[in-house]
């Protein structure tokens, strides 16, 4: 089985990381963890190199972009994509993707000139990083919250490949990802979120799994989530598609396998 977005690098993981690394071993899962920024990005590589069933991925996400209203976290916000030093990374032993990248405009600053300069920004970045994954010859890990429209407008431009992670769009944005030949990244969002007629449409072939960890547990999961509730997800998905969770945990395996080729 195959958690195709886990951020296990995170700060969430710091007490039990390497037992539960090893306790997804055991289990046969092999995890994808994106970064989100270049230290994430660098600390994915580091796991990915310490462990067999990690790969890593390297990107900048929308939300890790500097902008003038940002207010300061934990994170050094990036002014810009530096294409050299993501390019370098993403050279590593088991860089499979560049991400997470994409658009996030759940968020956006007050005032239609702000929110201009926003919106471009993040497009800039994000185009950046496609030419990146084109260079590589990677697919994309797509993030996009409230901009489906946009993230289409985007992709039907170029002859990228890759997954839409987390993807929370209707049924018609859902078929146009579908037909430039994208994948669908379905995590326990669809326990909050009815995705049912999106999943039913979506051709088997297309969906790939995946928890979003430390994010988005599932119901009846410890709090923190992590890769060991995949199972969950599987079960609703095979509910909904009809399916036993071993065939839709068998060909989810192979649709990541084709698309990341790991
Ligand atoms: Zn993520």
């Amino acid at each position: 089985m195959i958690d195709t977005h886990a951020h296990l690098d995170f700060a969430d993981f710091d007490l039990d990381r390497d037992s539960l690394i090893k306790k997804c071993a055991r289990d046969g899962i092999t995890i994808i963890n994106p970064g989100t920024d270049f230290t994430t990005s660098k600390n994915a590589v580091d796991l990915a190199q310490d462990y067999e069933n990690i790969y890593a991925s390297v990107g900048l996400h929308p939300e890790n972009i500097e902008y003038s209203f940002s207010k300061k976290r934990d994170v050094i916000l990036e002014k810009d994509f530096d294409f050299k030093k993501y390019y370098e990374l993403a050279k590593s032993k088991k860089v499979l993707a560049i991400g997470e990248a994409g658009l996030d405009f759940w968020k956006q600053p007050k005032g239609i000139e702000k929110r201009k300069t926003f919106q471009s920004k993040q497009k800039e970045i994000f185009l950046k990083q496609i030419d990146l994954a084109e260079d590589l010859n990677l697919p994309l890990i797509i993030h996009c919250r409230n901009a489906f429209d946009e993230l289409f407008d985007i992709l039907k431009q170029r002859k990228t490949r890759g997954v839409i992670h987390c993807f929370t769009g209707n049924l018609e944005q859902s078929q146009r990802f579908l037909d430039l030949g994208y994948y669908l990244g379905i995590n326990g969002i669809i326990f909050k979120l009815d995705l049912t007629d999106v999943i039913k449409v979506c051709p088997m072939e297309r969906i790939l799994l995946e928890t979003d960890c430390p994010f988005l547990s599932p119901p009846g999961f410890e709090q923190r989530n992590s890769p060991l509730a995949l199972p969950i997800i599987a079960s609703k998905i095979a509910d909904v598609k009809n399916m036993t969770i071993n065939d839709v945990v068998q060909v989810t395996e192979i649709n990541a396998k084709n698309l990341f080729n790991c």
